[in-house]
């Protein structure tokens, strides 16, 4: 008896040893992510010349089939099986009108540790276009090098399969590695994508989205935090493993600021039902859809920690178990906090059911500064009179503390 209970508690402490060893494994990937792969990959990139999807090869082939081979290619050197989805697209674009002309979305696959039918994605859009004003229109110029809008998310994403080959981690559940096509002309690839996943029945537990992601003056580094309601609760633990793990400071957008949650690939997959996530530059790329957004515009240092804080996401949603979770949300948030950081004045959401709240702010030395008590689920509480700095705003139902969040006041 005695033996068996010393070879349970020496099965039960090698386990727990391993899952430590995994989130050790994980911390110390951190400082791997490398700002000159990430370049290489955009300078690949740039060297198509052009990325727009109805682009015309010289013996007559159209778009971006070697595009998608090249991050099929590259994927693949680091394990990620790799397909290529191609299919017939038609409609009618604002300016480009009648198009009739294939999409190639690159699909990689990371099969799991253990039996899992449950989808983690991350993705990112490979076509490209630069634009100009011709009357009323505007024309496509024939030189599409899209480094930042987005051959950075492309290196991001592949960045992740080298990182992960690296930590020798295997994930519990599928990741998915997506490059969409079309992007650029209404997120046609991403959602032929999301139907298809709809139609199967595909079980996404989260999408995580990069577009324009490495543009950003060297003295604020900060990374703008797209949501979507239906994944309110994916929106603070991103906030917090990117405050965590990143040099950079998360920006949760108001619901005002929050209109280009459309723009990108993730909406797509919010408009089947899928949770997701967009990430983007807060200091908006000034060569937006134009010939100049080039490799040299790009910060290969705040893109490596772009990178940082998807890998944290990667490691939160595909590879820890409540265990070795790195977030400390991993329960559903009861309540919002945005804009953070905030000028004027702070929104706050809570749950259904949890009003009337007292919303108590304290600074960072635990002084209480007030205490506000809202008798909705959306509340507002005026901040302008605050110095700039960082403080506690804690929310609460009665007696119990519903939550604690940090707010920074610009
Ligand atoms: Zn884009």
């Amino acid at each position: 008896m005695k033996r068996i209970l010393f070879l349970i508690t020496l099965v039960l402490s090698c386990s727990m040893g391993r899952l430590s060893a995994q989130m050790e494994r994980f911390e110390e990937m951190l400082p791997m992510m490398n700002a000159d792969s990430l370049r290489q990959t955009v300078l690949d990139l740039q060297s198509f010349g052009t990325r727009f999807w109805l682009h015309e090869h010289e013996n007559g082939r159209v778009g971006n089939l070697r595009v998608a081979e090249y991050v099929a290619s590259r994927l693949n050197a680091y394990g990620v099986q790799t397909s290529i989805d191609s299919s017939l697209q038609e409609g009618n674009h604002w300016f480009g009108g009648p198009y009739s002309s294939m999409i190639y979305n690159v699909q990689g696959v990371m099969e799991p540790d253990g039996p899992s039918d449950s989808i983690v994605i991350i993705g990112a859009h490979l076509d490209a276009i630069a634009t100009q004003p011709s009357g009323s229109s505007l024309m496509v110029l024939p030189n599409c090098p899209g480094a930042d809008d987005n051959a950075s998310g492309i290196a991001v994403m592949i960045e992740m399969a080298r990182i992960i080959q690296l930590s020798g981690l295997r994930p519990h559940h599928t990741i998915h590695f997506m490059a969409y096509d079309a992007e650029e002309y209404g997120l046609i690839g991403s959602v032929h994508d999301a139907w298809q996943r709809s139609e199967r029945g595909d079980k996404v537990v989260l999408m995580i989205n990069n577009d324009m992601v490495s543009y950003q003056p060297d003295d604020d580094w900060q990374l703008c935090l797209h949501w979507y309601s239906n994944a309110l609760d994916i929106l603070p633990v991103a906030a917090e493993l990117c405050e965590q793990y990143t040099d950079i400071t998360p920006f949760v957008p108001s619901d005002a600021e929050n209109g280009n949650a459309r723009a990108s690939d993730s909406y797509a997959y919010s408009t089947y039902g899928f949770k997701a996530i967009f990430a983007i530059e807060k200091t908006f790329s000034l060569s937006y859809h134009t010939d100049h957004d080039v490799a040299d515009s790009n910060n290969y240092d705040y893109l490596s920690h772009v990178a940082r804080y998807n890998w944290a996401m990667l490691y939160h949603y595909a590879f820890a178990t409540p265990t070795t979770s790195i977030g400390g949300q991993t329960a559903t948030p009861q309540f919002l906090v945005y804009p953070n950081p905030a000028t004027s004045s702070l929104q706050i959401s809570v749950a259904d059911g949890t009003h009337p709240y007292t919303v108590q702010l304290f600074d960072l030395c635990g002084k209480q500064l007030s205490t506000q008590t809202m008798d909705h689920e959306n509340g507002n509480m005026d901040i302008s009179e605050l110095p700039s700095g960082i403080y506690l705003l804690k929310i609460l139902s009665g007696n119990r503390t519903v939550g604690v969040q940090k707010v920074v006041k610009k």
